[in-house]
């Protein structure tokens, strides 16, 4: 489980919370939170056109370069994650494949296309919510993250609004078994 964290570094600024448990998140920087609830939002739209909801988000210093949702049914693209579509936004947007100094918000862990991708833009830092255990590659299946030999650039956080990630998720799939 290296490179997992439930939390960040405390900041005394920040007087929102969202912990129910222990275990969970008691203090959330509150531009990781900003962003993260911008990534739900984009999920949430996806959830509305029948994709999973996954939403993601591509930040520098602050200012929103590039976002995207899940879409690869409505696309017939089976690259279309939300993660390559903020980063192929944010890309377009700067002129420019590589991507340094960016922070990239995804609601959900992000699996081994996603996290080749943010690798090769660059990315700096990663920020995802909940963990995805059967695809996730930043921990949960595999840590690519983690191997010095693929990654140079990019540092992961999970774990921010953990619990709304992960229910936008489950009640997705419940409502789509006729449970919710
Ligand atoms: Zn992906």
């Amino acid at each position: 489980m290296s490179g997992w964290r439930y939390s960040r570094a405390m900041s005394l600024t920040t007087t929102t919370t969202t912990a129910t448990t222990a275990d969970q998140v008691t203090t959330l920087d509150a531009e990781d939170e900003r962003w993260m609830r911008h990534a739900l939002r984009l999920a949430a739209a996806a959830a509305v056109a029948g994709e999973v909801p996954v939403g993601a988000v591509l930040v520098r210093d602050g200012k929103l370069l590039g976002e995207g949702a899940n879409a690869p049914i409505s696309r017939a693209d089976p690259t279309a994650h939300a993660e390559v579509q903020a980063l192929r936004a944010a890309a377009a947007a700067e002129s420019n494949y590589r991507l340094p100094g960016t922070t990239l918000y995804v609601t959900l862990e992000p699996c081994a296309m996603c996290a080749g991708a943010i690798m090769h833009a660059r990315v700096g830092r990663v920020v995802f919510g909940t963990r995805d255990p059967k695809t996730g590659t930043a921990g949960s299946v595999i840590d690519l993250f983690a191997e010095a030999r693929l990654n140079h650039h990019t540092t992961v956080e999970g774990g921010v609004l953990q619990a709304e990630c992960a229910a936008q998720i489950s009640g997705f799939f419940a409502a789509r078994r006729g449970l919710a």
